[in-house]
């Protein structure tokens, strides 16, 4: 059987976009992207903080490490070459007193992996860079940067749509079966019909669906679960704004999941605190913000801004976050398969793809356009 299309991509935010514009790049034009939302980048990717991670925190030989560190070099030059706005700016994260060996040993963690640009700070030197800062070490991360990632999917989207793919939108993929060449999935389209698409290549990119749609040809027993992990954020008052030249960010909340309650800000200066990290029962999407956080947002802001109020405080909006942990604190790395190992050949699972999913976007695409291209 000749399929359809060569390639078919399940979700259109920001690493199924960055896959289509990979195999744009190779010169593959038979590809189709499904996405149930009426526009592409309305998922998980619509969310984020836009903060290009340097890669410090993930254990060497991970894949979180590895596509970071790859995909801040590829996103630099990307943006670069592509005029979206963009700031190399460098964070710096903070240790109390009790926290100088923690945080010797992520400057340690960072030089292993070849971060040679880290540098240790005092708590001078951190007033002198951040003088509404406050800490008793610090240690700057020169490669932080934070990133317009709507345009990025947009710059994306548009690579894509030149070489002649195809975008099925407000279409949600129901059911697949295995077919001699490829699968054939089946599509629920806005007016409810059920139509049939075959590929050679299925790229599961589906975010927070990216489990279940894998449940759909691959048995659970082999498939990693998702667990929803809700980020709250909050804002702060425009005096706030363009107060700070660096990325704020305590030591990761190991215990929650999370990198910890930080200060970032985007390309016009206004502040934003958060992500903090909730596990959702039930894995519902609920956006709704958790207002009764604002004090626990002050508090942990408090401990390295000077001179924040309450009232500069104010709720934002929310992300979720598609962890595979299992509730328990630990590393849990990206789950990023071709699955023919398991008698799935030409299927690839993008599972668990957060944070740094949006730095790593690119290297995931190239890697898994050379999947395809190998064939
Ligand atoms: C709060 C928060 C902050 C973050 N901050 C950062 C950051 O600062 N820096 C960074 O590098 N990363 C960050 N991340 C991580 C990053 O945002 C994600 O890794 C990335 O956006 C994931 O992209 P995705 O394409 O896999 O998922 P999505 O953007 O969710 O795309 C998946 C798409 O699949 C579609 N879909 C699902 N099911 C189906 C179906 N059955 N049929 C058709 N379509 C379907 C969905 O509608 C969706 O559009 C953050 C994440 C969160 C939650």
């Amino acid at each position: 059987m000749t399929p359809d299309y060569r390639v078919v991509i399940i979700g259109a935010g920001v690493v199924g976009l960055a896959v289509a514009r990979a195999l744009a790049e190779i010169k593959i034009e038979s590809v189709l992207i499904i996405e149930s939302e009426p526009n592409f980048g309305r998922g998980i990717s619509g969310r984020s903080s836009e903060v290009i991670h340097s890669g410090i925190y993930y254990p060497e030989n991970s894949f979180k490490s590895k596509f970071c560190i790859r995909g801040r070099n590829l996103l630099y030059d990307y943006c670069e070459n592509n005029t979206i706005d963009h700031q190399r700016i460098g964070k710096i994260i903070i240790a109390s007193e009790s926290q100088e060996n923690a945080l010797k040993d992520l400057y340690q963690l960072g030089i292993s992996k070849g971060m040679d640009d880290l540098r240790l700070l005092t708590a001078k030197e951190i007033k002198d860079l951040e003088p509404f800062i406050k800490g008793v070490q610090g240690l700057l991360v020169p490669s932080t940067g934070i990133v317009d990632s709507h345009q990025l999917m947009s710059q994306f989207h548009q690579r894509s749509v030149n070489s002649n793919h195809d975008y099925l939108f407000k279409s949600r993929v129901r059911h697949c079966e295995s077919v001699p060449g490829g699968y054939r999935l089946m599509i629920q389209s806005p007016s409810e019909d059920l139509e049939s698409v075959t590929s050679a290549w299925v790229i599961n990119a589906a975010g927070l669906n990216s489990d279940h749609i894998s449940n759909l040809i691959i048995s659970k027993k082999l498939t990693p679960e998702i667990l929803f992990s809700k980020g709250n954020y909050f804002s702060l008052s425009n005096q706030w704004k363009n107060r700070f030249s660096h990325l704020v960010y305590p030591l990761p909340d190991v215990k929650h999941g999370s990198l910890g309650i930080h200060l970032s800000f985007d390309q016009t200066g206004s502040v934003k605190l958060g992500p903090d990290a909730h596990f959702l029962e039930s894995n519902v999407e609920d956006y709704s913000i958790d207002e009764s956080l604002l004090s626990t947002f002050y508090e942990a802001a408090s401990a390295y801004i000077v001179g924040l109020e309450k009232n500069d405080l104010s709720p934002d909006f929310t992300g979720i976050r598609p962890n595979l942990r299992s509730k328990s604190p630990g590393f849990d790395d990206f789950y990023i398969s071709h699955e023919k190992d398991k008698g799935f050949p030409g299927w690839i699972n993008l599972i668990g793809i957060e944070s740094p999913g949006l730095t790593a976007a690119i290297a995931i695409g190239e890697e898994v356009a050379g999947w395809v291209s190998e064939v």
